[in-house]
C-alpha cells in the first residue's frame, strides 16, 4: 500500500478520525476535521501524473528520493520493501516517491533513465544525483545522505 499525491499535495489519511487530508509538500498539518496533528508520510508515495511531479520537485522543502520503477522489473521489486523501510526510517525528512515508468514514460524519457530501478534524488527542483541497480534500505539511505547533504 502506499500513500498518493496530486499537484497541490499528499493525501493522508487522520490517525485519529480517519478523514482525507491534502497535505501541501513537505508540511506539518492539522486534521481538517478534528484538529489532529497529521503524521508526516512514512511510505512510499505514489507519483499520479507529470505535473503532480512537477509540482512536488519544485515545491517540497525536503529533499525528494525518486524510484523510477516498473512493474516488470524484478529488482525493481526488491527495492519495493527496501523503500519503504527508508520511508518509515526518515518521515519528515525525506519524501519517497515512485514513479512507473511504464504509466509516466514522458518522465522517464524526459530524465533519460535508461535502467532500473533507477533512485534519484531531487532537491529544489534539481535533481542532485541517482544511483541505478538495487540495494538494501541501509545502502539507499546512506546515498541519499551524501547526496542530499
Ligand atoms: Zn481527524
Amino acid at each position: 500500500m502506499s500513500l498518493t499525491l496530486d499537484e497541490r499535495g499528499v493525501f493522508l489519511a487522520c490517525p485519529a478520525c480517519g478523514q482525507k487530508n491534502r497535505v501541501p509538500f513537505g508540511r506539518t498539518a492539522r486534521c481538517g476535521r478534528c484538529h489532529a496533528t497529521l503524521p508526516d508520510p512514512s511510505e512510499p508515495i505514489e507519483v499520479s501524473s507529470s505535473a503532480a511531479f512537477q509540482a512536488l520537485i519544485e515545491s517540497s522543502p525536503l529533499p525528494v528520493v525518486v524510484d523510477f520503477w516498473a512493474e516488470w522489473c524484478g529488482p525493481c521489486r526488491m527495492v519495493a520493501p527496501e523503500l519503504v523501510k527508508v520511508a518509515a526510517a526518515h518521515a519528515g525528512e525525506w519524501l519517497i516517491v515512485k514513479v512507473d515508468t511504464e504509466a509516466l514514460p514522458d518522465l522517464a524519457q524526459r530524465f533519460q533513465i535508461r535502467s532500473i530501478p533507477t533512485m534519484a534524488v531531487f532537491r529544489g527542483g534539481r535533481e542532485a544525483g541517482r544511483t541505478a541497480g538495487a540495494r538494501p534500505a541501509a545502502q539507499i539511505a546512506e546515498f541519499v545522505q551524501q547526496v542530499a547533504g
